[in-house]
């Protein structure tokens, strides 16, 4: 039997754009008719928000393929959206809802579940007070989830405690960007990258977690552009760099000071843009003249030829952007870090044009719509102060709302160990893996009354749940995630969720109504006509407007085409807010008893805490076994050898695994990436704070290696 080819058997055309349906007819002693569809929808994994079809048969996901009309990945995607549809289907996934009674978990009714979470959470919350429980909710959820959860914790259970992973990767943008832009948001789309003159990539490794990103990157620098890499570790993008910087984890402001009081004293600022479109500059001019390339060098090891060279490189581009991810924020300095990016572009006039701007990279595939969700604890959605939008929400909710700001997410877990928080409910989100100092999470979780968790897959946190319920995967829903470029694009059901599993807007309505709010929709398209009409950036956003493009935000009405290029014209404050930053030791810095800089992050190959990648089966082929990165200096000198299995330890706990010896990391610093549950590197990282946005430090711990026993 031999197929013929899919343009030869293709009897019945595309139907729409976005659902196309396939006969395809095989020879052989007869014919055989396989209906396949290919529907329309967004890459579940990273912030690019690819398009990709996927395909199936007999309502089963067969495999996935890019879209050629996509706007950002135009027909490309990476290997994680090749492979997106492979977890759907997986054995593993969770099918019924779960209760635990005596320490075994029991297969339930939906309507138990549901009325049983519903009740122990108000109970707790009559009894202890509406601080006593909060919301987790997911940047794997749409926008539609977010906002429903969100409206869960404030209308339902009369708290702002709603939080979610963003406050563990870019909280310092939202903080930072806020202040200085009034958005806290990517300033162009990322196909203006492909202009710059310059590009200053920071503490990203791009061509591995955003590798449509780097494409445009990569672009700009095959047209001649600056590229300027600053990451301590060799990444393949600092290989492909015209001038790489090596700064020494959790040293940025010092360098970053550096370079642009060399910029200053070169006369390359815009002094134009600077006194028509901005406030502070003379703090910051004041602050950066005593950070000298010699006082940087000392305290990031960056050489200062090298800095010289890289800020005339990008001080004198006409179009200079920069590019940043979570090597800028994961720091307990992690807004002061952004901030002083943000002082960057501003003082040389880098924003509001083509080829210019600040480009946060977002992580998950819809941390930006769960941010514009306002799934955060002193925001509602579109960014409106609680104190400020608290009414307008009431009166549109038709109920009564609290009025402080809630606790963000390390705050709810430490009043969890404190006895003060005691209901919570996680969406969608595996604090146990992400979170840093697992073994103070877990104590945290263990110390609740009540959990419950809704995911797609058991996980370490499920384990601990009282009750689990089974939530649809990106593919058996409808809904919109907003990627990082602000695009808003629609999510679409291509085959039904297993067994009794629900699309997690569903669990929130359900929810919602047994606590006694009016939650009257019948579809996620009812749930995006609410969000328009009470989020004013998303106001003109309709399902019947999401085409193959979606929308970018700002769109506040029906007629507004969304927009690009943010600020071109004025800031939403007015001038933009310059605002003087200085470095500060990282908390933990190397000592005799731990003499190393342990640094995490990922692997092109995994996403986040590996539930939907380590289920697919190509990708867990490509990485066997977590590794721990070491410099061949570190290792001699500590007898370690390649394939060696080492133990990695910090004052919060140790794990073991392979030391993989690399010219990769710098002498001093070891890497750890962070997908892997049998060596968790977050069982290793500490809860430090930024002040500002309460994001931990999991970008720098001071850790030693040894070889490992037996
Ligand atoms: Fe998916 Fe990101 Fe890869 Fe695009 S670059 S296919 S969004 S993982």
């Amino acid at each position: 039997m031999r197929a013929k080819t899919l343009a030869d058997s293709t009897k019945q055309s595309t139907q729409s754009l976005y659902i196309q349906k396939l006969v395809i007819a095989y020879n052989g002693n007869k014919t055989t008719e396989i209906f396949m569809e290919k529907v329309h929808t967004t890459c579940i994994y990273c912030g690019c928000g690819c398009g990709l079809f996927l395909h199936v048969e007999n309502n089963r996901v067969i495999g996935a393929s890019p879209s050629p009309l996509h706007p950002m990945s135009r027909g490309r995607l990476c290997i994680k959206g090749w492979l997106a549809g492979e977890f759907v289907g997986h054995p593993e996934r969770l099918r019924h809802p779960l209760v635990r009674q005596r320490e075994m978990f029991v297969r339930v009714p939906w309507e138990e579940a549901l009325s049983l979470t519903a009740t122990r959470l108000k109970e707790i919350s009559r009894e202890s007070g509406s601080e006593s429980v909060g919301i987790l909710t997911s940047a794997k959820g749409t926008n539609e989830e977010n906002y429903l959860f969100m409206k869960l914790a404030r209308a339902g259970l009369k708290t702002n405690n709603i939080d979610h992973v963003a406050r563990l990767c870019h909280a310092p943008t939202v903080a930072g960007l806020g202040y200085a832009f009034g958005s806290g948001a990517m300033t162009n789309p990322i196909s203006s990258l492909k202009e710059a003159d310059a590009i200053l990539v920071v503490g990203s490794n791009t061509t591995e977690q955003h590798p449509l990103i780097a494409s445009y990157i990569l672009k700009a620098r095959a047209r001649g552009a600056e590229l300027i890499v600053a990451d301590p570790r060799r990444t393949q993008i600092a290989d492909l760099a015209s001038i790489w910087l090596a700064p020494r984890p959790g040293t940025d402001i010092a360098w970053i000071n550096a370079l642009q009081n060399f910029i200053i004293q070169e006369g390359l600022t815009d002094e134009d843009f600077i006194s028509t479109r901005t406030e502070g500059f003379e703090a910051v001019r004041q602050a950066v003249s005593v950070c000298t390339r010699e006082l940087s060098e000392r305290v990031s090891g960056i050489p200062a030829k090298d800095l010289k060279e890289a800020a005339l490189a990008f001080g004198s581009a006409e179009r200079g952007a920069v590019v940043y991810a979570m090597g800028i924020t994961q720091h307990a300095a992690g807004t002061d870090n952004v901030q002083a990016l943000a002082n960057l572009v501003l003082m040389t006039g880098n924003i509001g044009r083509e080829g210019t701007g600040l480009y946060p990279l977002r992580g998950h595939q819809n941390v930006q719509g769960a941010c514009d969700m306002g799934a955060l604890p002193d925001l509602y959605s579109g960014y409106q102060k609680v104190d400020l939008a608290r009414e307008k929400f009431a009166e549109a909710w038709s109920t009564s709302l609290p009025e402080e700001p809630g606790q963000t997410a390390l705050e709810m877990l430490e009043s969890a160990l404190e006895g003060r928080l005691k209901g919570l409910l996680i969406v969608g989100e595996n604090p146990m893996m992400s979170y840093p100092d697992r073994t103070r999470i877990k104590k945290a979780l263990e110390a609740l009354e009540f959990l419950a968790v809704c995911e797609i897959f058991p996980t370490e946190t499920t384990d601990l749940a009282d009750v689990i319920l089974p939530a649809a995967s990106f593919a058996e829903k409808d809904g919109t995630f907003t990627s990082t470029e602000r695009r808003i694009q629609r999510v679409r059901r291509a085959v039904p969720p297993p067994g009794e599993a629900r699309a997690e807007w569903k669990v929130a309505r359900d929810l919602l109504r047994r606590m006694g709010v009016a939650a009257d929709y019948s579809s996620a398209a009812d749930v995006m006509d609410e969000i328009a009409r009470v989020t004013p950036i998303y106001g003109g956003v309709a399902y019947d407007r999401l085409d193959l493009k979606g929308l970018q935000w700002p769109c506040p009405s029906r007629d507004h085409p969304g927009t690009g290029i943010l600020h071109s014209e004025k800031f939403s404050i007015g001038r933009a807010r310059f605002r003087a930053v200085e470095h500060c030791e990282p908390f933990e810095a190397p000592d005799e008893e731990y003499p190393l800089i342990l640094t995490t992050g990922r692997s092109l190959y995994h996403f986040h805490t590996g539930t939907m990648t380590r289920r697919t089966s190509l990708l867990e082929r490509e990485v066997l076994q977590p590794t721990v990165e070491i410099s061949p200096d570190d290792a001699k000198r500590m007898n370690i050898r390649n394939g060696q299995r080492v133990e990695v330890e910090t004052r919060r706990g140790s794990i073991c695994l392979e030391a993989r010896v690399t010219q990769n990391v710098p002498a001093g610093t070891i890497f750890v990436p962070f997908h892997f549950c049998e060596a968790a590197a977050n069982a290793l990282t500490a809860q430090a704070l930024d002040p500002k946005s309460k994001i931990p430090e999991l970008k720098a711990s001071a850790a030693r290696i040894r070889r490992a026993k037996g």
